[in-house]
């Protein structure tokens, strides 16, 4: 059932008006000023307005614009005298559905009009509705993409980039460092004595210490640098356009932030502290990168036996290791 909202200061046409609507099944109101009108439209629920042109106070063309301003579904039919027919006109540019003259030659098309602006406003409603599901659908697809994706790409522990996903940007970053002979490097990172940790603290605070040195790692990581798990207590972080020298800094800046870290229960750790042993390594432009990789696990290994806790450098293009300038 629709409901029609009857305007006009002359009771014998709302009369009229209201009873054929009423007859077709409408649920119908009066008004019998602009002013009551609107008060009554505030309170909601109107889904068409037919209303005379002329009345004292505000006129019906004000109540159209009013109308228009606040809501575009609501209808509005304009009842005018012969008199006024360009005022009608003037109705139909502000927004109003259709005008009827007055007075009326047979009171069939009240009911016809009115039946026509009650479909446009059920299709409105319809496509607003429509509108609203399709975006509501857009946005949980686009969050499922994004899921989908994250779980292709993303390690489930600690949100970083997985080991797959980094062998891609290695690849793609070895390609580029050699198109555009630009330098591009690689930190391996294994965090010391993990075992022990694991074993006196338990398996989850193990992994709270993996997802806090996660977010050290990203703390300290540019936006172009790839941060990945490369499995169990192995981090590496791809940095493009970065020089051995810069690489070397980089790591030592993370060594000191994770040992000065207050990880939970790190007393327990030899020397008291977590730690992690980061190895370097640097492709020169137009190197190969198979060896990229694994010259910064070598480097690693290089750390681990010079007592942990410490950064060591592959020699770019040379399977050679530096020690880092103390
Ligand atoms: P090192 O200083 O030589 O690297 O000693 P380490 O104990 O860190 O090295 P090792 O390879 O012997 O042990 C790695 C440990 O990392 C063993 C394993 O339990 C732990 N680990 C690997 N993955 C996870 C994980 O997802 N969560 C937790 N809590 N521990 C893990
Ligand atoms: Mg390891
Ligand atoms: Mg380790």
């Amino acid at each position: 059932m629709y409901h029609v909202l009857v305007v006009d200061d002359d009771a014998a046409i709302r009369g009229i008006v209201a009873e054929v609507l009423s007859d077709d099944g409408h649920d119908v109101e009066e008004a019998e000023s602009a002013e009551k009108a609107l008060e009554r439209l505030a309170k909601g629920g109107i889904d068409l307005v037919m209303t005379d042109i002329r009345m004292s106070g505000m006129d019906g063309l004000a109540l159209l614009r009013e109308i228009r301003s606040k809501d575009d579904i609501v209808q509005v039919i304009i009842m005018t005298s012969h008199a006024s027919m360009d005022a009608a006109v003037g109705a139909l540019k502000s927004g109003a559905y259709d005008f009827l003259t007055k007075p009326f030659e047979n009171l069939d098309i009240i009911s016809a009009t009115a039946k026509r602006a009650l479909e446009a406003v059920r299709m409105a409603r319809e496509k607003n509705l429509l509108v609203a599901t399709l975006t509501r659908n857009n946005a949980e697809l686009e969050r499922m993409n994004n899921f989908f994706r994250d779980l292709a790409i993303k390690d489930g522990l600690t949100n970083l980039y997985n080991h797959r996903h980094l062998q891609e940007a290695i690849s793609a970053e070895v390609e580029r460092s050699k198109r555009y002979k630009r330098e591009v490097s690689v930190l391996f990172i294994d965090v010391d004595h993990f075992k022990t940790y694991n074993d006196t603290q338990g398996h989850p605070a193990g992994d709270e210490v993996l997802r806090g040195l996660a977010k050290i790692l990203l703390d300290h990581a540019r936006d172009t640098d790839t941060v990945a798990r490369w499995g169990g207590e192995e981090f590496v972080l791809l940095a493009p356009e970065t020089s051995s020298a810069k690489a070397a800094e980089l790591a030592e800046r993370l060594r000191a932030a994770v040992s000065a870290f207050p990880f939970q229960g790190r007393e327990s750790q030899p020397g008291g502290l977590i730690t992690i042993s980061v190895g370097v390594a640097t492709l020169a432009p137009g190197g190969s990168h198979e060896t990229l990789v694994s010259r910064a696990d070598a480097a690693v290994y290089e750390a681990k036996a010079a007592g942990r806790n410490t950064v060591r450098v592959a020699i770019s293009g040379s399977p050679e290791l530096a020690s880092l300038p103390a």
